[in-house]
């Protein structure tokens, strides 16, 4: 049977990270090892795929950039368009790859397999996990299946939905949980096994884009505890035309702070109510009317989508009827 085009687009991370031992597992600097180099310590892929690669940028994904997502979601779309392609594979670190596997989620529209991947462990460590997780990453791509489910970020021999993951350990390789929705599958003898899809809209059914833009709305996050000023939801709403409140519980906040963000809702600003809690739904209460809810988003990922949101529309109620559907 004739190969699958498999096209990866390396971004850096932990996984082209190298150290000066290979023993050290975190002074090491991420971002160091070029595609070809990633490739070459991963021979057997050429039995699964033929493969090209592009090096996009080389950074630790904590200087990930709005900007690179929009530059990063064209390229990928460009790919995805190619008819000699089938897959695409996107190396990145792993701080901030739940927030691009969730912006690609939203803004590419294709069904062809989208896997981005990284490691814990630099390429110079001792029982490194990024050569497995590359390969995996690639075994997945070639499965014309896993398009239907959206962007997948496959990290341990785990599938999850780039809805649902979430980093939860700073330095386990075991660190990519879907906590309680679940992952969609498991990587078991060179293949993807899926169980279950995301049915909130993604990738062809998306209707959000951020073709031909060259910013995103400025939004801020801000983090709710005993003892906040309301000076903080002030400073955030003077930059940022939407407000992601990750509250207390069932998105609660102080009555100062709810006063402060009655007063920059009426100055325009979107205010999201999310929650600093590890899970549940944010749903709407009469108290806070006004507010859109998060539901079952991290603050991160409710960021990203009133981001889109508002390059769409700043119509609330469009808005809030977004946050039902992505
Ligand atoms: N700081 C690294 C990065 O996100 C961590 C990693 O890749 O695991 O680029």
């Amino acid at each position: 049977m004739r190969k699958k085009h498999i096209y990866i687009i390396a971004c850096g991370g932990t996984i082209a990270g190298k150290a000066a031992s290979a023993e050290d597992l975190t002074g090491y600097k991420a971002g160091e090892a070029t595609i070809e180099e990633l490739l070459a310590a991963v021979p057997e892929i050429t039995q699964y795929a033929d493969v090209k690669g592009e090096q996009f940028c080389n950074i630790d994904s904590s200087n990930m950039s709005e900007s690179l997502w929009i530059a990063l979601a064209a390229r990928v779309q460009n790919a995805a368009d190619d008819d000699k392609i089938n897959g695409i594979v996107i190396t990145h670190g792993t701080d901030s790859l739940e927030e691009t596997a969730y912006f690609l989620h939203l803004t590419v529209h294709t069904s062809k397999p989208i896997v981005l991947v990284g490691s814990m462990r630099p390429a110079t460590a001792v029982s490194a996990d990024g050569p497995l997780n590359l390969l995996e990453a690639v075994q997945a791509a070639v499965d014309p299946a896993l398009g239907k489910v959206g962007v997948v970020i496959i990290m341990n021999g785990v599938i999850h939905s780039a809805r649902f993951v979430e980093k939860t350990d700073t330095t386990h390789v075991d660190t990519f949980k879907s906590r309680q929705m679940g992952c969609l599958g498991f990587m078991q003898d060179g293949q993807p096994h899926i169980y279950q899809a995301p049915l909130r809209r993604h990738t062809d059914s998306s209707q959000l884009y951020c073709t031909g833009k060259e910013k995103l709305p400025p939004v801020a996050i801000i983090y709710a505890y005993v003892g906040m000023s309301p000076s903080l939801i002030q400073a955030a709403a003077i930059h940022a035309e939407g407000l992601i409140l990750a509250g207390l519980g069932h998105g609660q906040m102080p009555d100062d702070i709810w006063e402060a963000v009655q007063q920059v809702e009426r100055q325009g600003c979107v205010v999201v109510r999310a929650s600093r809690t590890l899970g549940g739904i944010v749903s709407a209460v009469p108290k806070y009317a006004s507010l859109l809810c998060a539901d079952t988003l991290t603050p991160q990922k409710a960021k990203i989508l009133l981001q889109l949101a508002l390059l769409q529309t700043h119509d609330i109620e469009k808005i809030r009827y977004l946050f039902q559907e992505y």
